[in-house]
């Protein structure tokens, strides 16, 4: 397998295995030399290596990003960006690290290089979500894409499975809305079939063998393209739901997404016959709804919200939020159709 790149107007993308040793060159491509390099707890190591990596021009380290973007998280960063002169980001990690990233370079300009070692896809969209106060704000803003975005395979062999699996359906998740979003265009739905495509195809195989660096390299590239459908279209109920879900009631985010999205699919079915049937397709099912929930299983991740965290008596309240502020979503959204939704995505159902 070899690094190849493609450039866009805006996101430099490397892609392949080692990737991440073209780091330093990116930086002096950029004429950038302090560095600050941002991680979550978790892969506090990988952070550690790309200081190695970079050597002077690493100039702070930072290893404390958190999921949904905390503003008190981003205000402890913009410190250190003033105290050490940082004159670029380097973030390694999933959406979490890629929030905070992004959130640094909404408030500043500083160029970004994202090593994304999830299946998120935030490294692809100009969409910031933000938490404060325990309620979480979306904005788009193209200062927030990636300046460079690497990929590399070998850096997502440490994911653990289960991890993996509500990952990669999060990503699934993006190209399953794509398929029935109302801007879609041929060249989205053909990107979210390949995404949903190689997904699936290379998720069963990661939870078996968190090593198989084929099936790494499909998952990484299924959802780099789900990640760009996310960029391109706008998105529905699902999302709009798990954004409640993680905002409000502090719920982890790729495990709602694999929770809740056979019973958002379900709820659009009808409305969306021929989307239903490309996703069915490319699940290699014969149902999009019921496609979505095994591959779950199949990736052993929890399928019921109340093992989420969630309780029964918050789902009046998500139904009220969901419906709150209108949006647009292929069938007409329903208080009360919404809250039986979500008690079967609660109860882990199978989707109606
Ligand atoms: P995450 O970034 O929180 O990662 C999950 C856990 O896995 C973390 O502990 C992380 O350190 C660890 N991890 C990641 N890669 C690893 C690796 N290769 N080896 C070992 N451990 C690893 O989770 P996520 O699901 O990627 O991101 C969720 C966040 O991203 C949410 O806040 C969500 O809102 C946001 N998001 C934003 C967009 C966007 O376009 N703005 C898109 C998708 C998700």
């Amino acid at each position: 397998m070899h690094a190849s790149a493609d450039n866009d107007l805006r996101c430099r993308v490397l892609f392949g295995v080692d990737t991440i040793t073209a780091l330093p060159e990116e930086l002096a491509r950029l004429s950038k030399e302090r560095a600050l390099i941002l991680s979550t707890p978790q892969q506090k190591n990988q952070a550690e290596h790309v200081r190695q990596l970079l050597g002077n021009a690493a100039a702070a380290v930072f290893s404390g990003a958190a999921m949904h973007t905390p503003v008190e998280v981003t205000a402890e960063v913009m410190r250190i960006v003033a105290e050490k002169h940082i004159d670029c980001i380097v973030a390694i990690g999933g959406g979490s690290t890629t929030g905070l990233s992004k959130a640094i370079a909404y408030r500043t300009g500083l160029p970004q290089l994202v090593i994304s070692t999830t299946y998120a896809g935030s490294e692809m969209t100009p969409i910031l979500g933000q938490t404060e106060d325990g309620e979480k704000t979306t904005l788009i803003d193209a200062k927030v894409i990636p300046d460079v975005v690497i990929y590399d395979v070998r850096l997502t062999l440490s994911l653990p499975p289960d991890i993996s699996g509500t990952s990669g359906i999060n990503a699934i998740a993006h190209a399953v809305e794509a398929l029935y979003a109302k801007d879609r265009n041929a060249a989205t739905s053909a990107m979210a079939v390949e995404g949903i495509e190689k997904l699936a195809r290379a998720l069963p195989v990661i939870a078996r063998d968190p090593q198989d660096l084929d099936a790494r390299s499909d998952a990484l590239a299924g959802a780099s393209l789900c990640g760009r459908c996310l960029a391109q279209v706008g998105m529905a109920l699902h999302h709009k739901l798990c954004h409640t879900l993680g905002g409000t009631f502090g719920l982890p985010h790729a495990p709602t997404h694999t929770a809740v999205l056979p019973h958002a699919a379900a709820y659009n079915a009808q409305a969306e016959p021929v989307a239903m049937q490309q996703i069915a397709q490319a699940l290699g099912s014969d149902s999009a709804p019921l496609g979505l929930y095994e591959l779950g299983h199949t990736v052993k991740a929890k399928m019921a919200l109340r093992d989420l965290g969630l309780r029964r008596a918050d789902l009046d309240r998500a139904a009220d939020l969901a419906v709150r502020k209108p949006y647009w979503n292929p069938r007409p959204l329903g208080r009360d159709a919404i809250r039986e939704l979500l008690q079967n995505a609660w109860a882990g159902d199978p989707p109606q």
